[in-house]
């Protein structure tokens, strides 16, 4: 049994299952994510019996660095750790005046499609468990010595294509005894998986729900991102309405603008009357380009004349602070790297 996926009921009931009192649970869930020992013999409070016992049953997930990369520009650090499969998954480390906020992967590979991404051009291999989700987080609170405030899932692979470890992973995240970090200070981004978003809806979480967006009408979302073809633009935009009415918390709109592709005028026209009404929030992105794709950033002037033009039709916006840009920086780019390197 994988002891970093067990949550603090599963935990208790394990407990209780060996004849152990219940609070073992709290301690060991503790030493587990708190304190972030990675073997069991380091769990002090708990008898020499209980230990070995542990030890005999149990695996701790224990994400190794395989390489870590620093931008000399702003201090975000990527890396990429080995899981215990040998499979490898990339996380982002981005220091801001509020705090350390962590991005992490919610899958090996993504099969999603989107055309500029490179996370998903070698296909999806598996979901990650919870324990791996929240390893990701704890392996590099455990690297940097400070405190992770945020955590987005922004990473590789589309978490909502992983709902119950994704909902697995949230409740331990926020869990007092662990890391308790808030539902408020999570992010987590999708593609649009209009049924999920409504499902996600009804779970009653305080998290952040960004909508990868990315075009402003169905036509060339359909050119951008295959999940287009399943669910309408307007029924995903109604999704987010929708999840924002129920959950009461604001909804955010990633768009990574691709020179000559979605950053036209008539783009920002469209996009003002999509959003009209929903009081959203846009980050635009300039796109990363990729070496397997011909698309290219907008210079920062058009970035800024369009951003300028949808402030003018009464949206919220920010053209995101580009961050580790001197190293990997796009999604999967570090680890398709180290594939490549592989030879696989
Ligand atoms: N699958 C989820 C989360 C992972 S991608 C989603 O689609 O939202 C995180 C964000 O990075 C998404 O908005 C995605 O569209 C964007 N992204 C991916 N590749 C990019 C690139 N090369 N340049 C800019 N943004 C990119």
């Amino acid at each position: 049994m994988n002891i970093s996926d067990l949550n603090i009921d599963e935990l208790t009931d394990y407990m209780l299952s060996i004849g152990e009192k219940k609070f073992r649970a709290r301690q060991i869930y503790k030493w587990l994510h708190v304190s972030l020992v990675t073997d069991f013999s380091e769990m002090t409070d708990l008898s020499k019996e209980l230990r070995k016992r542990l030890s005999d049953e149990c695996m701790i997930t224990v994400l190794k660095p395989v390489e870590i990369q620093t931008s000399a520009e702003d201090g975000t650090k990527k890396y990429l750790f080995e899981l215990s499969d040998g499979n490898l998954v990339e996380s982002v480390l981005m220091r801001y005046r509020f705090g350390c906020s962590v991005c992490i992967s919610s899958q090996v590979g993504c099969r999603m499609g989107c055309r500029f991404c490179a996370s998903t051009i070698d296909g999806w291999l598996r979901n990650l468990t919870p324990g791996e989700m929240l390893g990701q987080v704890e392996a590099i609170q455990r690297d940097c010595k400070e405190r992770v405030s945020h955590v987005v899932v922004m990473g590789t692979g589309e978490p909502l294509d992983n709902y119950d470890n994704l909902l697995a992973f949230i409740r331990m995240l926020t869990d007092p005894n662990g890391l308790n970090i808030s539902q408020r200070d999570l992010t987590v981004s999708t593609c649009g998986l209009v049924d999920k978003i409504r499902q996600l809806a009804e779970e009653k979480l305080s998290i952040t729900l960004a909508l990868s967006l990315h075009a402003s009408d169905q036509e060339k979302r359909m050119e951008l991102m295959p999940i287009a073809r399943r669910f309408d633009i307007n029924e995903t935009v109604a999704a987010m309405k929708y999840y924002q009415r129920t959950t009461g918390r604001r909804v955010t709109f990633e768009y990574s603008l691709i020179s000559g592709v979605n950053d036209r005028p008539e783009d920002a026209r469209k996009l003002s009357v999509l959003l009209s009404g929903i009081g959203a929030h846009i980050n635009l992105i300039p796109v990363n380009p990729i070496k397997e794709r011909d698309f290219k950033s907008p210079s920062r002037q058009a970035a800024e004349a369009f951003s300028a033009l949808l402030a003018k039709y009464g949206i919220n916006v920010t053209i995101r602070r580009e961050m580790g840009r001197d190293i990997d920086g796009a999604c999967g780019q570090l680890r398709r790297r180290r594939l490549n390197r592989k030879g696989i």
